[in-house]
């Protein structure tokens, strides 16, 4: 069980964003930037294109959701993607709100996120989800 499995499962806290029966979205608790989200699937895949093409679909249009909810929440100019997966084996698209390139550099990691501002902008992300 990856570690994204065992937080849309509850055994792990996250801040979380949204769910519906296939996904699952949850601040990044490293951000590279405050509103970082990530967007999972609830079944196991370790690497993205691995998914079939129309999970991968509707992948997407949830994270185009999430996306929609990110900007209306968070000052930014848009929302950028990023796909890396280097780290957890288990698949997920990074959405981070952009005011300019660097706020993309994942060299650049927040280490330790205020737990107060995160629950903020989880709860504020949350309430633009539609
Ligand atoms: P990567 O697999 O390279 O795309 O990186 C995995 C991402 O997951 C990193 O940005 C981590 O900060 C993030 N991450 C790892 N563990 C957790 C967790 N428990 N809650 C939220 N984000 C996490």
């Amino acid at each position: 069980m990856t570690i994204f499995s065992k937080i849309i499962a509850g055994e792990i806290p996250c801040y979380k964003i949204a769910e519906n029966d296939d996904f699952f979205a949850f601040l990044d608790i490293n951000p590279v930037n405050y509103g970082h989200t990530l967007v999972v699937p609830k079944v196991e895949t370790d690497y993205i294109f691995d998914i079939d093409d129309d999970h991968l679909a509707k992948m997407m249009l949830f994270a185009k959701r999430v996306a929609k909810a990110i900007k209306a929440a968070m000052p930014c100019r848009k929302v950028g993607v990023t796909v890396l997966g280097l780290e957890v084996p288990h698949a997920h698209i990074h959405l981070v709100p952009l005011k300019t390139e660097g706020d993309m550099d994942f060299r650049n990691k927040i280490s330790n996120p205020d737990p107060e501002k995160m629950k903020q902008i989880a709860e504020a992300i949350s309430e633009n989800f539609e």
